[in-house]
């Protein structure tokens, strides 16, 4: 069973189609990294995957569960997909420790206590075990986004959820955040990666997925969508980005 199937998911904001009918299929422990140019729908995408956006037709299943369905509770897929935006959105006034103990605490699923082990082990997974007090504004750009990782992961999620996590960053700090997330990969975590990176697609995905207009155009192996990218379209963007 796929972690994630979405079956011809649509998205409409208002007259404009912005998803034109996406079939996609996520094994567990699968990485995916989803490239294509700005306005494609890669965010909308990966959005609908948690109902951050309402799906306006198609099917979405995380485990097994339908989540488009009018039933599904909410609160328990979300907690089950971790998300990592562009930009950090850390609490300001929380601090590092804070922002990631409060949400497991909040639902319930682990003690205070629990929670501030958890955060000490993944602050030290991330490299900033000594920001442990600190407060967001003190961090550069690279760490809190380490700490938003951080924190997505307190939930102990089974799918990570990353849109262009390394776009708002100063190139000196790009390294650091991918790094974290290819040892993320490694450890067998599902991953759906929205990214600019093209080394790092290459590098670390299983399957790369062209987005354009809302359709995806083309997928494949790292191997097959940049050494020998079949659609016009990809060849283009790939043309342009590299
Ligand atoms: P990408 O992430 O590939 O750059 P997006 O998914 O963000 O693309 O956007 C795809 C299209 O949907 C764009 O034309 C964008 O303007 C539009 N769009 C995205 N979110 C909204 C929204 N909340 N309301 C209206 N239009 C939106
Ligand atoms: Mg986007």
């Amino acid at each position: 069973m796929p972690k994630v199937q979405i079956k011809n998911l649509h998205k409409y904001f208002e007259k404009n189609e912005v998803l034109k009918g996406i079939d996609l299929e996520v094994n567990e422990g699968e990485v995916v990294c989803v490239i294509g140019p700005s306005g494609s729908g890669k965010s909308t995408m990966l959005r609908c995957i948690n109902l951050l956006e309402v799906p306006t037709d198609g099917e979405i299943t995380v485990d097994g569960f339908k989540i488009t369905d009018k039933k599904a509770d909410l609160n328990k897929i979300r907690r089950n997909i971790g998300m990592v935006f562009q930009q950090f959105n850390l609490f300001p006034h929380l601090t590092v420790e804070q922002n990631i103990t409060m949400a497991p605490v909040d639902a319930k699923i682990m003690t205070k206590d629990e929670a501030k082990k958890k955060a000490r082990e993944l602050l030290n997974r991330v490299g900033l075990a000594e920001k442990i007090d600190a407060y967001p504004q003190s961090l550069s750009g690279g760490q809190q986004q380490r700490v938003a990782i951080a924190r997505a992961l307190a939930m102990k999620p089974d799918i990570m959820l990353f849109d262009e996590p390394t776009s708002a960053l100063d190139p000196e700090m790009v390294g650091e955040v991918l790094s974290v997330m290819k040892e993320l990969a490694a450890e067998g975590m599902t991953m759906i990666v929205v990214t600019h990176e093209m080394g790092f697609a290459r590098e670390v995905s299983d399957r790369v997925i062209f987005i354009d207009e809302g359709i995806i155009m083309e997928q494949g192996t790292p191997e097959e969508v940049f050494e020998n990218p079949q659609n016009p379209r990809t060849i283009d963007f790939l043309n342009k980005v590299l």
